[in-house]
């Protein structure tokens, strides 16, 4: 199933470009909304399995019409250094019992396709990942329960300022990764059942067509079942939250010379089986005074 977020309204996708509302196929039972909808995952779930999409209008969908697969999730965790290479390109030691984990404050979530404002003097990267949006939430979920805790799977892009985020004492992970616009998802969420291996999905990005990042979820440290469940040793979920898995090699902090995005480039980021977002990066408007 292929569910996407049209202008605020869960939507059941029969192609990429039509959609049926689920609200209205379900006679208000599930929605309108993906916050909602999630709520009542499992139900959901049962029904959808069964309904008729033949007994609702087929909606156009655009690209522009769409919004995050959860718009405004409770909890984002986001895992650093999930991937061997990227670990060794940054420098950090690889993690240890626990996933080391920060935060995406929820402001910086958008959709899909967007517009960036670059932050001022800032060095912009770009990070793909695996990102989970959870359906039925629980503590110590078992690693093998948390599959089904995952309503499904989406495309995420982990924006980061490096310099606010390695500045002080201690690293400022959360804060140099919510500037307005760093957290896009989409274009739609997938479940797990779409995809013929949900475990081994390549993901990639690219800067105006040259590629920066290709990696395979197979080669995750925490896999998606492992990583539910060890966060969910400490945070109990619940339905909408969103996970960022990590991200493979090849950011602009581990090149060499070290490249960040500039204004006017398209950032596209892409994992097989679930589809692209697209950003696009513009200068800084001088703060007012
Ligand atoms: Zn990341």
């Amino acid at each position: 199933m292929k569910i996407a977020n049209v202008n605020g309204r869960a939507v059941l996708m029969t192609s990429d470009e039509s959609g049926v509302d689920i609200a209205e196929l379900s006679g208000g039972r599930y929605g309108p909304d993906l916050p909602a909808l999630y709520e009542s995952w499992g139900e959901f779930l049962q029904w959808a399995r069964a309904a008729e999409m033949s007994d609702a209008p087929a909606l156009g969908v655009q690209r522009e019409q769409l919004g995050s697969p959860s718009p405004a999730p409770r909890q984002v965790v986001a895992v650093g250094l999930n991937y061997r290479e990227h670990a060794a390109e940054t420098g950090f030691a690889l993690p240890g019992a626990l996933p080391p984990t920060f935060t995406k404050f929820p402001s910086s979530i958008t959709g899909p396709d967007t517009a960036v404002e670059l932050p001022i003097g800032g060095h912009t990267d770009w990070e793909v990942e695996l990102v989970l949006v959870i359906g039925t939430g629980g503590r110590r979920i078992r690693v093998e329960d948390a599959w089904s805790h995952v309503a499904g799977v989406t495309v995420g892009q982990d924006l980061s300022e490096r310099i606010t985020q390695m500045e002080g004492p201690a690293p400022q992970f959360s804060l140099g990764k919510s500037f307005p616009g760093f957290t896009p998802m989409g274009p739609w969420l997938v479940t797990a059942e779409e995809l013929a291996d949900p475990d081994d999905l390549e993901l990639g990005c690219s800067i105006d067509g040259t590629v920066m990042q290709l990696g395979r979820t197979s080669d995750l440290i925490f896999p998606v079942a492992e990583l539910v469940a060890k966060l969910s040793e400490v945070l109990t979920f619940v339905p909408g939250d969103v996970i960022f898995t990590g991200t493979p090699a090849g950011v602009g902090l581990g090149r060499s010379p070290q490249r960040f995005l500039q204004a006017g480039e398209t950032l596209s980021t892409w994992i097989e089986g679930i589809g692209e977002i697209r950003q696009t990066f513009v200068a800084p408007t001088q703060a007012s005074s």
